[in-house]
């Protein structure tokens, strides 16, 4: 029988790799096997894949030695060829934090193009790396294999120039040191559903909230980024699970100087300490925070409102008015109650919320006489990555 066509998507991070396969029907892209090793570097890591329906596919420990990168990959490998079943895989697409200023699009990742990827390392060194891991294994395991990068820089890219600028001289700008932007996979996939949402939309002027562990304001105009909420780094912007989000640069200043401690320890703290966490004291996970009656939770809860609430107002100033509201990621798919008070913090733009259709989880949850509509949208970054994998593998 003759084999049908599957594209892997991978997605590695600093302690887990995840997996998704897609198989290739029509214009459609199915997934039929997801998995994941997390724990990487720890004594206790694990594995585990499920089919469509929710079967474990396979599932295994590993404590001691602890596994890195490349042996978590090629155990994924060798798992996917077990089961690949009817499919056989055409292409890999990666998901790649960083593409710089040279990569404003998804690109191949032949030998030459990694080592250009690697040298972005210094730009996001928490994760660049790390993603790059597994495409290094793919080419040991299996040279000829179709390999694409996606990036998340990548949506952003075009944004106007102002929107990119610090205003620093040129002889630091130089080096690249410039507003990026992150979760462009993400924004990406929003802006392809607009048009189906609304087909007024696709040509509006919308901001897409995506709260999730990270979290960040998108504005998009006419399907394209033209500001963000995150900048240089994946750190600026809004607070998150446990980044700190947009802090005055004298505060870095004030921790060297007068706290003496060392760059590696700001970065712990502004990173790892902050954020939804590092407020509450208690938990970087919003369900907890929710859940919680601790004043410090409820300030957690607080000020992330209200920083969003403030960006949205400088996004909307950015696109000159707003027509959309647009919720996506773990909180902004799953937290009525942070929508209903972020729509409140957005009122003064002409954000009303149908209390009824937000609590049910509707897709569109304004009121009907909204002057701005407001929705949920499920994100589905490894779908973009699939997608973008599909259109350079059928023009190589
Ligand atoms: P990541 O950035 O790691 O992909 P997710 O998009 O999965 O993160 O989002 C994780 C966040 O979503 C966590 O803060 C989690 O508490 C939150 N979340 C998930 N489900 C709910 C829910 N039902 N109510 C409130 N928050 C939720």
């Amino acid at each position: 029988m003759a084999k049908s066509n599957a594209i892997t998507v991978v997605n590695a991070g600093s302690s887990s790799i995840k997996f998704s396969l897609f198989g290739e029907e029509g214009d459609d892209l199915p997934v039929f096997l997801k998995g994941q090793i997390e724990g990487l570097y720890t004594a206790n890591a694990h594995f585990i894949a499920h089919e469509l329906d929710g079967r474990v596919a396979g599932e295994q420990r590993w404590s001691n030695p602890p596994l890195d990168h490349d042996q978590a990959m090629r155990h994924l490998i060798g798992f996917v060829q077990g089961h690949l079943g009817e499919h056989r895989i055409e292409a890999v697409g990666h998901r790649i934090v960083h593409g710089g200023d040279a990569f404003a699009a998804p690109v191949v990742l032949d030998e030459e193009t990694v080592a250009r990827l690697e040298t972005l390392i210094p730009l996001a060194p928490l994760h660049q790396g790390h993603n790059l891991a597994p495409v290094r294994t793919l080419h040991a395991v299996a040279p000829q294999l179709f390999q694409v990068g996606c990036f998340d820089t990548a949506f952003h890219a075009n944004q106007p120039p102002l929107a990119q600028a610090f205003a620093l001289p040129a002889r630091i700008t130089d080096h690249g040191v410039r507003r990026y932007g992150f979760h462009g996979l993400s924004y990406e996939y929003i802006a392809s559903v607009l048009p189906s949402l609304d087909p007024a939309l696709g040509q509006g002027r919308v901001i897409v909230a995506h709260l999730g562990n990270g979290a960040s304001l998108c504005a998009i105009k006419a399907g394209r980024s033209i500001a963000s909420t995150m900048g240089f780094t994946a750190v600026d912007g809004l607070p998150m699970g446990t980044r700190c989000g947009s802090l005055d640069p004298g505060v870095v200043l004030y921790l060297l100087d007068q706290l003496k401690m060392t760059p590696r320890q700001i970065e712990h703290l502004l990173y790892s300490e902050s954020g939804l966490l590092g407020v509450s004291g208690i938990s970087s996970d919003m369900r907890t925070l929710e859940a919680s009656s601790d004043p410090r939770a409820r300030l957690a809860v607080d000020l992330f409102v209200y920083r969003i609430g403030r960006e949205i107002g400088s996004l909307a100033a950015a696109l000159g008015g707003l027509d959309a509201l647009v919720f996506t990621a773990g909180i902004g798919e799953h937290s009525p109650t942070l929508r209903r008070c972020v729509g409140q913090a957005a009122a003064w733009l002409g954000v009303a919320l149908d209390e009824a259709a937000n609590q049910s989880g509707a897709s569109r949850i304004s009121a009907p006489d909204s002057a701005v509509s407001a929705w949920v949208v499920p994100t589905d970054e490894e779908l973009m990555i699939a997608r973008h994998t599909r259109r350079l593998l059928a023009a190589a």
